[in-house]
């Protein structure tokens, strides 16, 4: 498998990187086996989080007596410097190690997340004297607002950036790689299938093979469909005309429905979480049942309901999105799928 160099932390990645969200969902028996199999396949970037509940523990199974051939990425959510110091402490438990490769403060998506991981009084001391001891060997960040990780890019306090990048959303490929290439930080794109609203992978990886310079992580939950991207990605082959066309006709299609998860929609008087309750349907494919039904998600959820229709969000989105109409059908969907999962259980 073709290796790249991931920015300024000159570790050589494989290409094709394996996003450790979906093996929540499965038997640890199965999670181990979809792991090795990546493992087999020549994948040595495996990326993964405190927050993604049991996958760092799976990893860790997965690659007993291989660590060296790895690099391990995992992140933590915390800002303050207990939490973090708790989270970094477990991860390296989980994932049977005493060190990590890339350490990433996680989803820095609003100007108070980028202020508290700078502040050098908080969770960056601690990652930072981690980094001394040898337990961390480099520091990145992750986010799903454009402005928030050009920001962090320009600043240069981190490594790397992973951000979301698929054919469907292109800001991206237009704005933020160039300047991750100047800044000479590494970029991981994360949902490289739209966190599982695009299902063509042909599609999605051929287009992404068109930047040399890109670790793709896609979240992998079947044996299978780490094989068919592996081998989209070691043929490498150029998209064809019919492909370019269906490409272009999803994103006219998608385009239009398609939240990128910016955030500049808010705030919602009624404190609804609407980028996440307009990703639910592709965190339903991710995510273990129970934690679609309990927890912070169900909570958003919830909350859909109390929309009042205001449209405050919609006069905000630049995106034209018909965001009251799809935070409805969310909401609707979810409560079916609730009642089933309800009745599943009894
Ligand atoms: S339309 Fe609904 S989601 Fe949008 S701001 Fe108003 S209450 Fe919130
Ligand atoms: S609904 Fe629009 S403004 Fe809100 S997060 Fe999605 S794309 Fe951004």
């Amino acid at each position: 498998m073709e290796k790249i160099r991931l920015g300024k932390t000159e570790m050589m990645v494989t290409r094709l990187g394996f996003g450790g969200i979906p093996i929540q969902r499965l038997s640890e028996d199965d999670a181990v086996a979809v792991v090795s199999r990546c493992l087999e396949l020549g994948i040595t970037f495996l990326d993964t989080a405190n927050a993604y509940t049991t996958s760092e523990e799976r990893i860790g199974k997965a690659i007993a007596g291989k660590r060296d051939e790895l690099i391990i990425a995992t992140k933590s959510g915390a800002r303050d410097r207990e939490t973090i110091e708790k989270h970094l402490n477990l991860s390296l438990e989980h994932l049977q190690t005493d060190y990590i490769d890339l350490y990433q403060f996680h989803n820095v998506s609003t100007t108070e997340d980028l202020k508290a991981v700078l502040d050098p009084k908080g969770p960056r001391a601690v990652v930072e004297d981690a980094r001394k001891a040898g337990k961390i060997r480099h520091i990145g960040v992750t986010s799903h607002s454009m402005d928030i990780a050009k920001e962090a890019v320009k600043i240069d306090q981190f490594e790397t950036l992973m951000f979301p990048f698929n054919f469907i959303v292109l800001e991206a490929a237009n704005e933020l790689l160039p300047l991750c290439r100047e800044h000479n930080v590494g970029f991981i794109d994360m949902k490289p299938m739209g966190g599982g609203m695009l299902d063509n992978a042909t599609l999605a990886f051929k287009y992404l093979l068109q930047f040399p310079d890109i670790v793709c992580i896609p979240g992998i939950e079947h044996i299978w469909e780490i094989e068919e991207i592996a081998g989209i990605v070691q043929a490498n082959a150029r998209m064809t005309a019919e492909e370019e066309a269906e490409m272009q006709r999803l994103r006219d299609e998608l385009g239009t429905m398609f939240c990128r998860r910016c955030d500049y929609c808010q705030p919602c008087p009624q404190e609804i979480p609407i980028s996440m309750v307009m990703n639910s349907t592709g965190f339903a494919k991710r995510l273990p049942p129970q934690r679609m039904f309990s927890g912070w998600i169900s909570e958003g959820m919830e909350r859909a309901a109390t929309c009042t229709e205001c449209a405050d969000c919609e006069t905000r989105c630049p995106y034209e999105l018909p965001i009251r109409e799809i935070i409805a059908e969310r909401s609707r969907w979810y409560q079916e799928a609730k009642k089933q999962y309800e009745q599943q259980a009894v």
